[in-house]
Formats: structure tokens, sequence, C-alpha cells
């Protein structure tokens, strides 16, 4: 990704990718090289230019985050499965929100299922359920984990899950048997309107994100612009606590720990342009 002309020895790319990225309002380029099956490969030239901030008051945080394997249920399942009565208890919230706000939009639960598959003698068990109740079941796994009890999971956005892999679930007080509702989540970037307006970047969208990890530095593309409609009196609370949502990607258990995203140290989002070059949009350092 560098030239020998930009970048002579390994310790001087260090230092100028550190500059790069502590100038993180600053334009870098980036140019796509076409591979054999015609996916763009992001590489950096860094060739950046100052620019104004744009941002103001709104928050320019990312956040990496992995959803583990977990699954969400129709009140109809829910009694089937827990039995007539139960109710999720929320244990997590979803990261950066208020309880106010979680309990409504969403939060992990202490209810757990199993899921099986087509591979005998093999299941998943444990699977944690997220709240609150949805309109469709829909079981989100990892690629690893769907092979291992042999579901062929299709990568979807979360909620289109029509003709889906089906599956057994199990839970304390019944079986369901769904023929459909399994998916591999499409990685994502959850953000604001008002930070998408910025980014110049529409839902639906499909940027690159690069993290930085010490020896296993990852690009990866197809990541979807998702945006977060926060109703006003969810806003009113935000605004009340002083909490400012960031920028934030949601990759599964296989993606996240393919670059040991806990040890990351920055993260680049990344749009390509008609060219099929990449442009660096943003940089953040790693918060954690
Ligand atoms: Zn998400």
């Amino acid at each position: 990704m560098w030239n020998k002309k930009q970048s002579p020895d390994p310790l001087r790319r260090v230092e100028i990718l550190q500059n790069h990225l502590k100038a993180a309002e600053s334009t870098a380029r980036v140019s796509g090289r076409v591979a054999k099956q015609g996916h763009a490969i992001p590489q950096i030239r860094l060739s950046g230019s100052s620019a104004t901030d744009r941002w103001g008051e709104i928050e320019k945080r990312i956040d990496v985050n992995i959803s583990a394997r977990h699954v969400h249920l129709t009140k109809t399942h829910l009694k089937h499965l827990f039995g007539e009565g139960h109710k999720l208890t929320p244990v997590a919230f979803l990261a950066g929100l208020p309880k106010e706000i979680a309990v409504e939009a969403g939060f992990a639960s202490s209810d757990k299922v199993t899921i099986v598959g087509s591979k005998m003698g093999r299941q998943l068990a444990g699977v944690r359920i997220l709240g609150p109740c949805r309109k469709h079941t829909q079981i989100e796994l990892a690629y690893t984990d769907a092979i291992q009890i042999g579901i062929d999971a299709p990568v979807r956005i979360s909620g289109d899950t029509k003709g889906s892999a089906p599956c057994i679930m199990i839970g304390p007080k019944g079986v369901l048997e769904l023929k459909e509702g399994v998916i591999r989540a499409w990685r994502h970037i959850h953000m604001s309107p008002e930070q998408a307006a910025i980014l110049n970047v529409e839902s639906g969208e499909l940027l690159a994100v690069r993290i930085v990890s010490p020896k296993c530095s990852v690009v990866l593309e197809d990541l979807m612009v998702r945006l977060v409609q926060l109703i006003p009196k969810h806003k009113n609370i935000l605004k009340e606590k002083g909490i400012k949502l960031g920028l934030e990607v949601h990759l599964d258990t296989d993606e996240g720990n393919s670059c040991m995203v806990k040890d990351a140290t920055h993260f680049e989002l990344m749009k390509q342009n008609p060219t099929g070059a990449w442009t660096v949009i943003h940089a953040s350092p790693s918060q954690k």
C-alpha cells in the first residue's frame, strides 16, 4: 500500500501513518487497485490537505463493535419458547445508549435459546435473545457459527429475512421449527442524518472501513450506511444526559476477531468514487 518513494522504511511508514491519523480532518486520497475478481483494494496515498472542521458540535468519534450471535423474537415466538406471560429481562444495553432508550430501542436479555441446523449432533447453545420483541423472528449468526451447525446463512441487512435460512430453535418451554430467519448480518455503520450529511453519504450506501490493528489490519468493504432516526423523546434524553452518539460500525465475530478489533488503534472510513478509487472521508483513533 506504500510505494518506495513515499516510504523507504517501516518505522518511517508508522510515523507517517500516525501523523496522518492525528490529522483526522485532512483529506487523504486513496486509489484502488482492481484485483482479479474486480474488487478494488484500497491503497492509501498520503497527499492530504487540511480541511476546515465541518463537524462543529456534532460527534465525530468512530466506534467499532462486535455483535455476537443473537436472536430477535416475535411476541408469539417468545411465548411459545418461554411460556405465557414471560418477559425479557434486560442485562445490557446497546453501546452508548442509556437504559431509558435502550429498553425501547435495543437490549441484551438474560434469556437464551439453542439453535439447531442440519448437522446431526451439532447445536449452538446459549444464544442470547435481544429485546424488545420484533415483528419478525431473526437469528444472526457469524459465518463460522452457521457452518458449525450446518446452516447456509445469507448475508442480509437486519429485518430482511424473507427466504433466509431455516433452523430449529429450542427454548425452556417449547421448540420452534422456522422455515426462514437465519442470516449473517450485513456489516454496517450507524450514524445520524447530521453525521451522514457531513460525510456526504446516504442511507444504504456502501462504504469501506479500514481497521488498523497490530499485525492484522484489515479493510472491509460493503459497509452499509444505516441512519439512526431518533424519536424526539430519545433525542431529549440524550441531550439532558450530555450523551453524544458517535459513528458506530457493527461487525460479526468473524469480522471483528479477524483484525482483533479490541486492540485496534485507528479506524478510517472510505468512500469509492465513480472511477473506482477510494477516498478516506473520515478517521478516528480507537476509543478503547
Ligand atoms: Zn447495528
